[in-house]
């Protein structure tokens, strides 16, 4: 699944070279955590493992683990960050399709064999935004009880969402950011030599950096 991307980039790109691939992009993403001095900046977040493209990440590098669909923000800080608080943001405009709320927010481990056990994988609290184009933000691993907006409510880009938590298959506090597309499915949405050739990202960023905070 995440292979398509990069097969139909490469046939746009043989077929249209005279276009510009980013006109083939659609909806365009921000960092979806907050960069205030408090927040992400300073080297609060950091990357912990990437979309994982058979065994490598999309820079044909290390940094993913087997099977893995999105990509995680971890806080550097661990749980006393998680309750500082941090705030998972809005990538893109759209709508909020669905949510889930009310589960145990503490998880330090991951227990594959149960997914309904409190940290299995099917008890992350999560929301999940459908943008103009049908493609979907996902964001996993809430806090409970933070999230600040309803399913059907329409969301600008850049407004805070809910917590960072460790709910669900969750090892520490961190945010799984995940992307969708209704032609592709499940993809990553950066560009590397591993990964696609178009890059959703407003702004993506050095290797292991953050992309950046512009809303498209
Ligand atoms: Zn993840």
């Amino acid at each position: 699944m995440n292979r398509t991307l990069k097969t139909l980039g490469a046939t746009l790109a043989g077929a249209l070279l005279a276009l510009p691939l980013a006109s083939q992009a659609g909806t365009l993403f921000r960092f979806p955590m907050s960069m205030l001095s408090d927040q992400c900046a300073n080297g609060g977040c950091v990357v912990s493992a990437y979309m994982d493209h058979a065994g490598a990440d999309y820079a044909c590098g290390g940094v993913r683990y087997s099977g893995h669909t999105g990509t995680d923000y971890a806080l550097a800080g661990g749980f006393t960050k998680m309750d500082y608080g941090v705030w998972v943001i809005s990538a893109a405009g759209g709508t909020l399709e669905s949510s889930v709320d009310g589960y145990y927010d503490r998880c330090n481990y991951w227990n594959q064999n149960d997914p309904y056990a409190a940290c299995g994988l099917y008890t992350a609290n999560y929301m999940i935004m459908r943008h103009a184009d049908g493609r979907k933000s996902k964001y996993w691993h809430l806090k409970k009880g933070t999230q600040q907006y309803a399913r059907g409510a329409s969301i600008p880009c850049g407004n805070w969402l809910a917590r960072v938590g460790s709910s669900g298959a969750s090892t520490g506090p961190h945010l799984h950011f995940e992307f969708w597309d209704p032609t592709w499915g499940t993809d990553d949405p950066y560009a590397g030599s591993c990964g696609g050739p178009i890059s959703l990202w407003t702004s993506q960023g050095a290797y292991r950096g953050l992309p950046g905070i512009t809303c498209q």
